[in-house]
């Protein structure tokens, strides 16, 4: 099966650079959840306050439709979809740079 893939993704750039786009926005969302708990010195990785991503504003555990990268924030239009508190454009900026990023790694080494 990944032999499969990898002669699809050779034979379908498209799909590899979509499949590298879809990583880094998964990467960069991740990423944006990691800074900010960092900043904020919450736990991250063990513990019930680590077990879901949350609004830092209403504090409402956020649902998966609230977490699909760019997307979610989109369909919100930036803005929570609990309270209202705009969200920060740094979000989906550093989850779209992951996705470039992710995709010169894939035209660098190809
Ligand atoms: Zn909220």
């Amino acid at each position: 099966m990944f032999d499969n893939l990898i002669l699809y993704l050779g034979l379908f750039p498209c799909l590899a650079y979509g499949l590298a786009a879809g990583c880094g926005l998964v990467l960069g969302s991740f990423l944006t959840f990691l800074f900010y708990r960092i900043k904020a010195r919450e736990p991250w990785l063990w513990g019930k306050e680590a077990a879901r991503s949350r609004c830092p504003s209403c504090h409402t555990t956020l649902k998966a439709r609230d977490l699909i990268p760019i997307l979610s924030w989109v369909m919100a239009r930036g803005q929570c979809r609990y309270c209202g508190q705009k969200i920060s454009t740094r979000y989906p900026l550093i989850e779209i740079t992951s996705a470039v990023v992710f995709m010169i790694i894939l035209y660098l080494f190809r």
